[in-house]
């Protein structure tokens, strides 16, 4: 008998990279940059902005903030949560703020009992990364980078044995790399203007670094800076870092083509943590239940798993809690999650 009498992993050449970014709206997703936000200066738009990511339709403005997503993924992979056109991708715990949100995302369960607030507190749940990390075949294969620096609580680094570089950790080990080298000198160097989270590039490279050296299965890159300047109300900030992630998405997909360990074995998967509002235009700023909109969210899926459907169109409702089945599918491993709530999704089903 091939399937049922085997317990452990049956993909064990599978990679997945796992790529959140924190609160950014499906909105500037699928129509690009915000009319009403980018050139007030209330909100630290201007003219310059305007040039930059402003164009006439959504369509050209949604290439102009993340050409990679709009020009590779559309045609090579499937984004979903285009609300206008049906497709809706939801949170199903009502915190609708960041702890909550990774710990659906990351578990595949809310947990609203006991998961509903931010502190530094090691989540009683158990994530897909140390599921995968505690069979035989994926030990010791199973990184995680953020630039939050709650996510060695939210892993539950302790338990898990999941290695966390995030917040303003610098990459440990005896033989370091030259980057790795020259990004533990410049990050104490360069001042973060957020206390509990570093700028996104650290957590890009040191993954990087990480993926050539130790060739991780899963990789799991928790981008944060779109929350952060977002909750200052300084749009300008939260656009060029969307376009930068969209810049890191094009960088990590170019190097697992180009790495042999990595190459036409690999499977992206790309969300967030919560939505933020649209009404009044300043709720745009803030996110949590009290915020219409804020457990609105999308779904980006490419590579080795999934078929090429492009900008979903059709009615469907999916959600975060997915997300961590479908990992695990991906891996073979479907059935360490066969107790969650949600079903993995079908990224393969061809129509
Ligand atoms: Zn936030």
């Amino acid at each position: 008998m091939l399937f049922g009498q085997c317990l452990s992993a049956q993909n064990t050449d599978q990679k997945v990279i796992l790529i959140t970014m924190d609160g950014f709206r499906w909105q500037e997703l699928f129509t690009g940059a915000d009319e009403r936000l980018i050139d007030d200066k209330a909100f630290n738009g201007s003219e310059g902005l305007k040039s930059e990511f402003w164009r006439d339709t959504a369509e050209e403005r949604r290439k102009a903030l993340m050409p990679f997503v709009w020009n590779f993924i559309a045609k090579e992979g499937q984004i979903h949560g285009n609300r206008s056109l049906g497709s809706k991708v939801d949170l199903t715990n009502g915190m609708w703020f960041s702890y909550p949100g990774y710990n659906e995302i990351l578990t595949g369960k809310a947990d609203d009992e006991r998961v509903d607030n931010n502190s530094k507190i090691n989540n009683p749940n158990i994530t897909v990364l140390e599921l995968l990390n505690k069979t035989t075949e994926f030990k010791g294969k199973v990184f995680a980078f953020g630039g939050w620096d709650v996510y060695p609580y939210i892993i539950n680094e302790d338990r898990s044995g999941v290695p966390v570089n995030a917040g303003f950790k610098l990459a440990e080990g005896k033989e370091l790399s030259e980057k790795e080298k020259f990004l533990n000198e410049i990050q104490p160097q360069i001042p973060s203007p957020f206390e509990t989270v570093r700028f996104d590039a650290y957590t890009h490279h040191y993954a990087l670094e990480t993926m050539k050296k130790h060739q991780p299965n899963l990789v799991y890159l928790a981008f944060n800076q779109t929350d952060d300047f977002a909750h200052r109300g300084d749009y300008s900030a939260y656009l060029k870092s969307a376009y930068t992630t969209d810049v890191f998405l094009k960088d990590l997909w170019e190097f697992t083509q180009s790495d042999p360990f990595y190459k036409d074995q690999t499977s992206f998967i790309i969300a967030t943590d919560h939505g933020r509002g649209t009404q009044p235009v300043e709720n745009w700023k803030h996110h949590g239940a009290k915020i219409d909109g804020a457990d609105q969210v999308w779904l980006i899926a490419f590579g080795n798993q999934v078929t090429v459907k492009g900008e979903a169109a059709q009615n469907e409702q999916l959600y975060n809690n997915q997300v961590a089945p479908t990992i695990l599918k991906w891996f073979g491993l479907e059935n360490l999650g066969k107790e969650l709530p949600g079903d993995p999704i079908n990224f393969s089903l061809a129509e």
